[in-house]
This record gives C-alpha cells, sequence and structure tokens, in this order.
C-alpha cells in the first residue's frame, strides 16, 4: 500500500494530503457527529484528475470518499473507520466554464461553491434559486449529489430541477460527458437523474450545466404571526390563488424557534409587538417593481387578517429589513445546535397532512418524553418539515447528555413510522448518509431496495463509491 500511495503522492504532487493533521478537517463532518480514517486525501483540480484518482482507487481496492464542502447533515461525505478510503475533495475544480444567456444556462465545475454559482448568474443579469443556509461553503457538486432543496424550492424547484446536464467520473475512473444544456432529451434511461440524490455511491459529479431564471425586479418579504399550523396551511393557499408564481417562500417555525434565536443570536428581534405560537415567512418576488410586490402582499395580508387565518404581520421595506427577517428563519438550525445537543428530522408529508402530523406527533411526544422541547421549522410549502428535538430547558448539563442521546433511536422510530403513517418520507432534502439509511431501508419494500441494490451493483460492482452510505452494507454489492 505504502508503494501505491508513493506513486500516486508523486503524480499529485501538493494535491494529496497525507500527514494526519492535513487530513483532520477532512474527516469529521460539520455536525461534529462522525469522525473516520483515510489513507489520504485527494484534491484534484480538473476531472481528468479526478478520473486518475479514481482509477488508482479501483486498482487498489480503496473507497473513494466524495467530499464537496462537507457542510451535509447526514454523514455522506465522512470516511468510515476501516483505513482503507480515500477521501477524494472536489473543491479544487472551482472554475465557472461557460454561461449562455440565451440558452439560461451556467456551466459550472463540482467544487464552485452555491454562493459562487449564485453570484455569476447575477453578473449575468440572471437568477440561479437555489438557497440555503450553509450556500457560501457548500458546492454546486454536493448539492446535485444530495438533491439539496432551500428556500425556494416552492417556485423553482430543488437541485435535480435546476440541472440540466452533468458530467461525471464513474466507479471505473471513467469521465462521462453528459453536459447537454437542453430541456427536452427522450433518448433512453436518464443517467443525470441517476447520479443526482445518490449521494457520491454511483460515482463523481464533476460539472454540470444549470439552468437560469430571470432576475425578479424586487422582492418583499413578510414575518406573520398565524394561531396554528393548520391556519398557517390555509395561508398557504390564500397566497398561492392571489400570488401565483409570485410567491417564492413560505416558511414555518414555531415560537421555541425563534426564542432559541432571539438567545443567541445578539441581533435578533422579533419583529412583531405580542409573541404567537407559530410563525410564516412568506416571499414574494415580483417582476415590475417593489410598490408592485409590496400592494399584492398587503392585500394578501389584509385578506389574511380579516379571514383570522394571521392575528399580525411585518413587511420589510428595506434591503436590511427583508435580510433581518430572512435571518430569523436562517440562523434556527445554528442556534438549536448552540443550545446543546439535537435530534433531527427532515421529513416530507403530503402538504394536505402537516397540521394533523404535527398535532397528533406533538402530543405523542410529550406523551412519551416528558419535557422534551420540540423544535419544528421548515419549508411549509413544500411540504417539508424540520422536526427536531433539543432537550428540555433544565436539562441542558452534561450530565444529561447520555440520557437524551439515548432517546435519539426510539424518538427516530417513533416519528419516521408516523412520517410514513401520513403517507411522507423519512428524508426530504438532507439525503439519508448513514444517519438515515438503516431508517430508509427500514421502511422501503423489498422491490424497491433490489432495485436500488441492482442500480449500486450495475455501476459500482466492486462497492468502492461511498461505502455504507445511503444503503446499509448488507444491500451494497461487494467483490
Ligand atoms: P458534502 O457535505 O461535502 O457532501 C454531501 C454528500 O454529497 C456526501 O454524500 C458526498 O459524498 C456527496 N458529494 C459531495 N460532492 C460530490 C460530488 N462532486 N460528486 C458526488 N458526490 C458528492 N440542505 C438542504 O437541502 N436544504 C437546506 O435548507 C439546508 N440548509 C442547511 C443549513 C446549514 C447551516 C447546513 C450546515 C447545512 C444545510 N443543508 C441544507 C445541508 C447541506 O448544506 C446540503 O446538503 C449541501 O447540498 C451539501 O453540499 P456540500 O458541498 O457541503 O456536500
Amino acid at each position: 500500500m505504502q508503494a501505491a500511495l508513493d506513486e500516486l503522492r508523486q503524480a499529485f504532487a501538493g494535491r494529496l494530503l497525507v500527514d494526519e493533521a492535513d487530513k483532520a478537517p477532512f474527516l469529521t463532518d460539520w455536525r461534529r457527529k462522525w469522525t473516520g480514517q483515510a489513507v489520504a486525501v485527494a484534491q484534484p483540480d480538473s476531472a481528468a484528475d479526478v478520473a486518475a484518482v479514481v482509477r488508482w482507487c479501483a486498482q487498489h481496492r480503496i473507497a473513494v470518499v466524495p467530499q464537496g464542502g462537507n457542510t451535509g447533515l447526514s454523514g455522506g461525505a465522512t470516511p468510515d473507520t476501516s483505513g482503507r478510503t480515500l477521501v477524494l475533495s472536489l473543491t479544487r475544480l472551482n472554475k465557472v466554464r461557460a454561461i449562455d444567456t440565451i440558452n439560461n444556462t451556467l456551466t459550472v465545475e463540482a467544487g464552485v461553491t452555491l454562493q459562487q454559482v449564485q453570484d455569476a448568474a447575477r453578473e449575468a443579469g440572471r437568477l440561479f434559486p437555489l438557497s440555503l443556509a450553509a450556500e457560501g461553503t457548500c458546492t454546486i457538486g454536493g448539492n446535485l449529489a444530495n438533491n439539496a432543496g432551500g428556500v425556494q424550492v416552492l417556485r423553482y424547484g430543488n437541485a435535480r430541477e435546476l440541472c440540466l446536464g452533468l458530467e461525471a467520473v464513474t466507479a471505473q475512473g471513467e469521465l462521462w460527458d453528459g453536459l447537454r444544456g437542453l430541456r427536452k432529451d427522450n433518448t433512453g434511461y436518464d443517467l443525470r437523474d441517476l447520479f443526482i440524490g445518490s449521494e457520491g455511491t454511483l460515482g463523481v459529479i464533476t460539472a454540470a450545466v444549470l439552468k437560469l431564471h430571470p432576475l425578479p425586479a424586487a422582492q418583499v418579504a413578510a414575518f406573520v404571526a398565524v394561531p396554528d399550523p393548520a391556519a398557517a396551511l390555509q395561508l398557504l393557499q390564500l397566497a398561492q390563488s392571489r400570488l401565483g408564481a409570485g410567491l417564492t417562500a413560505f416558511e414555518l417555525m414555531s415560537d421555541t424557534c425563534i426564542a432559541l434565536v432571539e438567545k443567541h443570536v445578539d441581533s435578533a428581534r422579533l419583529p412583531l409587538a405580542e409573541r404567537s405560537p407559530w410563525y410564516v415567512l412568506l416571499e414574494v418576488s415580483d417582476n415590475v417593481d417593489e410598490a408592485h410586490a409590496s400592494a399584492a402582499i398587503e392585500g394578501l395580508l389584509e385578506a389574511a387578517l380579516e379571514q383570522e387565518l394571521a392575528t399580525d404581520a411585518a413587511l420589510s421595506a428595506t434591503l436590511a429589513q427583508f435580510q433581518a427577517l430572512w435571518a430569523l428563519r436562517e440562523d434556527i438550525s445554528e442556534s438549536q445546535g448552540a443550545e446543546g445537543r439535537t435530534i433531527k428530522h427532515d421529513i416530507a408529508l403530503p402538504i394536505s397532512r402537516i397540521a394533523d402530523f404535527i398535532a397528533t406527533m406533538g402530543a405523542e411526544i410529550e406523551r412519551r418524553w416528558p419535557g422534551e422541547r420540540l423544535v419544528v421549522f421548515g419549508h411549509l410549502g413544500d411540504g417539508n418539515l424540520h422536526y427536531n428535538l433539543s432537550p428540555a430547558a433544565d436539562r441542558l448539563g452534561a450530565e444529561h447528555r447520555a440520557a437524551f442521546e439515548a432517546l435519539e433511536k426510539p424518538i427516530n422510530q417513533c416519528v419516521h413510522d408516523a412520517v410514513v403513517a401520513h403517507g411522507g418520507s423519512i428524508s426530504a432534502e438532507h439525503g439519508l448518509g448513514v444517519l438515515r439509511r438503516d431508517e430508509s431501508a427500514r421502511h422501503k419494500s423489498a422491490v424497491e431496495l433490489r432495485l436500488m441494490q441492482a442500480v449500486k451493483a450495475a455501476l459500482d460492482p466492486h462497492g468502492l463509491m461511498n461505502p455504507g452510505k445511503l444503503l446499509p452494507p448488507n444491500q451494497e454489492h461487494s467483490e
């Protein structure tokens, strides 16, 4: 192994990390929940070099863990502890290759950060609408590998719907050029859609053709107090019927979430005179101007107050206010993390069943685990909730840590069983990784698992691409 590693080191001078201290930042995930080992961390700067590294791994039967910004929340980018793994960091594949404002497409390499993609689109007078709180660090390759969602899926779709073509390196180290900027292409199995959402288990994404949209002329946000999730759902319907495609985000959060943000972020303030058990943050994008957007949102809020779907609302009048309202939503995740241990669920439900789920699940959690705090927020317009828990306020000390951690498995099972019973999914946008891998397998039919296993075996016959992620190890094909 050492001789083979020396050979790779020579070929990739300066782009292969083997010292423990150099490798360390790549071996632990963003939440510091998982840590692994790797023979090396490779940092290639071209698709051809990615292919060469993967070929070397295939030849020496070393597993490959693709890694972008390492902001994933399911442990998908962290190697296992076998020591037979190489981390393939894509962050040096950071070029914008082409922009076509007539085709409305942007071709970028996998390691370009989401924020850089948004900036490149904006410089060309276009919008790339994928947006999430980790956008300064996460990469477009990671977004596609996870089929990321974020806050504007309601209007523009998730990462899959924003990608027209891909370039990828197969498990054998061949380069597949599927960088087609076509909106229609019915020429057989859709390999692009197979790689998207496969979490690095089928191959390595090296570049993508992304779909651009017109830049809106104005955006206005409203922070709305609502009595309960059922009222929030009625408000969603009202907003959709009045605003149509102008409604670009519709987020729900409980008062517990906002209280956590106020506790942990100095500048955070509730923009309303009185507290409410639930709030909605909605955003309108307008192609006329700010006054037109404000008039539309004011009309909606008047109707909502009249119908008692809302009790109060604050509207953004400046960019600073718009950003401050959004910060209340985007800072929830970090504020919950600052509070101590968390138990997280990223669930999707039919929108019509969300209010019932929140009511029955909340009662069940309180009955079985009294005092533990529910921290519920999410992209209501997409039917996606982050249904999280934090320890009870009087059980935050280190002495309670193990007891809270022991609740993770039974609470996961309880929540996921109810999600499936409500016709939902246990992973909406964060992927399975190792965190939800076994829970997902528990709920999939034998047929579905067998089909997934067959795809894996066909594309990665030696089980070297990100093993142990997405599918349980015994569902993978190995030599
Ligand atoms: P990584 O974490 O590096 O990798 C994620 C997975 O993709 C791993 O399985 C990895 O092996 C694989 N992978 C990475 N790059 C490639 C590649 N080039 N080819 C093949 N496989 C690859 N996610 C959402 O969807 N919506 C949100 O609203 C959201 N909010 C977040 C907020 C915060 C504060 C944080 C920390 C995370 C959030 N996430 C969210 C999760 C995360 O940011 C996304 O999943 C993101 O898409 C991961 O990108 P990354 O480059 O960091 O990928």
